[in-house]
């Protein structure tokens, strides 16, 4: 993807100028006026002291005075004015940046979501961006640097030019030939040397986002608060490994440090030598009659400005530059192609809930694995049926579910509903069908209502029917603000928290709420107290209605009460059929796992 120096520069602008439209106009109106209004100090200093120097009268002088003085303030309140609404600008700019890379990340298929090398890929945007301050934020600050130096260089070449008819105005001098050549010798010496300094750092710090990236993973799986931290005490180990690689890191972040000190030293150097030669040419100027003394602090304002900025604007590009590969990375991601075919039927609204659906010899493996998680699954699963899905740890429960929620697309086979493949439908409208508990599900730290409601608004009523019949309604009761009461404490003091078997329970009504046609609980009752279990079997019939429901556990004895039982192992069906069927084949996977559990339970 590496072509052109600035390509991916000028798309990742592009695309951040649309975060919003107003920012970089604004900031130009801003940084011009920023840039003019020094200008307008250095003039009226000028006029001041020529007046002085002249001795002219007091009242002249004072009015200069005053003029200066609330200029100055004009001045002062219109950048205030401005300060407010670039500031305002910038954040809806960043605001709508994070947003989109959000929406991004939201919109990935599946399978890329959770693929390592993506996962990767966002973080080293993130650190790139957050450690470094490199990518679209620095592409950003090069761009207003320019803006800003490109207003310096217009405004002192107009007054430059009114110095220029000046010095016509005097014969030649050999000397000031001499210096002028040596200002822009070391001005285009400046530029090169900055160039060059400029893609040696970037490159420095490209490699220490990489080392960072390493250790940043380290620091990530050390949580101080973690139980097993403490108990097995991991920090040890984990800090071994830290200490290693920060070892690493610091030695790398010296030398980088050490490289830059050296490539500033000539620029620093050359850049007096301008201020020094434009001095002198003008004090010079000043000697041989070609203006007044006041002036000197004019120009030398002037001409010091113009010389920063022109190098400025080289020293920018050079930094665009160096900033391309970031901006490269940056898009990477947002170039990261969904291949999941998408399809457009629309699924029907059925009251009679009437969806079958078909697994018709499907297989799975995972991306990037060599291993079938599944292999040539069959089943038919009928509107209102109870299956139950069991099978020991690793058999492809889970898996199972996540190609019927198409979290994946078969490998082989397919899947087919009411006679379509899965992949047909609009996906949106697919997913609007299934309620899901899965195992790892995960609550928000927000009010239990939006909770349960999965949304902005709740219907009081349903959710807390709903609350109560998952066994919520007595903890419910103890909470004052009832559903508006927050979760977690992340965003409100007042948040509660609750046990892992109360969010079960939420996260049970939350699946309840949705009132899908199909309702899937993933080890539902896992972190439940047995009361608490028996209770929401006894209730399983009337909760779940005219549902087709899926239900897994690799305890037996939750299943018996479902219509269908599917046996997994090693990702096939082995047996399917009622618990009394399987039980009557003596040589089955279901007996084998049955006696093998049934000392817990008899
Ligand atoms: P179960 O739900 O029955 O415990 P899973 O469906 O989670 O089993 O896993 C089935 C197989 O697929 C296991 O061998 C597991 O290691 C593998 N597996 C699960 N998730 C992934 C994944 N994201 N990437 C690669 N392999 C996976």
């Amino acid at each position: 993807m590496r072509n052109g120096k600035m390509q991916a520069t000028w798309r990742a602008l592009k695309q951040y100028h649309g975060y919003n439209k107003k920012y970089f106009p604004l900031r130009f109106l801003q940084i011009a006026f920023e840039a003019i209004s020094p200008y307008f100090n250095l003039w009226m200093s000028a006029e001041i002291v020529t007046a002085l120097y002249e001795g002219r009268d007091k009242r002249a002088i004072l009015t200069l005075v005053v003029i200066t003085l609330v200029g100055n303030f004009a001045v002062r309140v219109l950048e205030a004015l401005l300060n407010r609404t670039a500031l305002t600008a910038n954040h809806i700019l960043k605001n709508n940046e994070n947003l989109d890379f959000y929406a991004k990340t939201m919109s990935l298929d599946y399978d890329k979501l959770e693929n390592p090398e993506i996962r990767t890929l966002r973080r080293r945007i993130q650190e790139n961006t957050y450690i470094n301050g490199y990518g679209v934020f620095w592409m950003k600050w090069q761009i207003e640097r320019l803006m800003n130096a490109a207003v310096n260089v217009v405004f002192a070449a107009i007054l430059f030019a009114e110095m220029l008819a000046q010095v016509a105005t005097v014969p030649f001098h050999w000397m000031s030939t001499a210096l002028l050549v040596g200002l822009i010798a070391s001005l285009v010496l400046t530029i090169l040397l900055g160039a060059r300094s400029a893609k040696k750092i970037a490159a420095y710090n490209d490699e220490i986002g990489k080392a960072m990236l390493k250790e940043n993973q380290y620091a990530q799986g050390y949580n101080p608060n973690g139980m097993d931290n403490r108990i097995y005490r991991q920090q040890e180990i984990l800090s071994r490994l830290d200490e290693k690689l920060n070892r690493e890191h610091l030695q790398l972040i010296t030398q980088a440090y050490h490289k830059q000190f050296h490539l500033h030293i000539p620029c620093e150097i050359l850049s007096k030598l301008t201020e020094v030669s434009s001095y002198l040419i003008i004090c010079l100027y000043c000697s041989l009659g070609a203006f007044a003394v006041g002036s000197v602090i004019k120009y030398v304002g002037y001409l010091g400005r113009a010389t920063q900025s022109i190098s400025s604007i080289f020293q920018a590009i050079s930094e665009l530059r160096a900033n391309n590969r970031f901006c490269e990375t940056y898009l990477e991601y947002f170039d990261i192609p969904n291949d999941m075919y998408q399809g457009s039927l629309a699924v029907e609204k059925r009251s009679d809930k009437r969806f079958d659906i078909a697994f018709k010899d499907v297989s799975f493996r995972y991306p990037g694995s060599e291993q079938y998680a599944l292999r040539h699954v069959n089943l038919d699963l009928n509107v209102g049926e109870r299956l139950a899905v069991v099978g020991m740890n690793g058999s492809g429960k889970t898996t199972f579910i996540k190609l019927l929620c198409r979290l994946y697309d078969p490998t082989e086979g397919e899947i087919v509903m009411n006679d379509f493949n899965i992949r047909k439908y609009d996906y949106r409208q697919y997913l609007d069908i299934f309620s899901v508990v899965f195992q790892d599900y995960k609550l928000l730290a927000v009010p239990l209502g939006n909770n349960v409601a999965s949304g902005a608004n709740w219907d009081t009523e349903k959710a807390e029917r709903l609350l109560r019949e998952v066994g919520f309604g007595e903890r419910y009761a103890e909470m004052p603000k009832g559903l508006e009461t927050p979760l977690y404490k992340n965003f409100d003091e007042d948040g509660v928290l609750v046990s892992g078997g109360e969010a079960q329970k939420i996260a049970l009504a939350r699946a309840l709420y949705k009132d899908a046609p199909f309702i899937i609980l993933d080890e539902p009752t896992a972190a439940l107290d047995p009361l608490a279990e028996a209770e929401i079997y006894a209730k399983f019939d009337a909760i779940v209605g005219d549902k087709t429901a899926i239900y897994i556990s690799h305890r037996l004895s939750s299943c018996r009460f479902c219509d269908k039982i599917a046996v997994f192992d090693e990702g096939e069906i082995v047996q399917i059929g009622s618990h009394e069927e399987l039980l009557r084949d003596e040589s089955g996977k279901y007996y084998e796992l049955w006696h093998a559990q049934a000392q817990y339970y008899t």
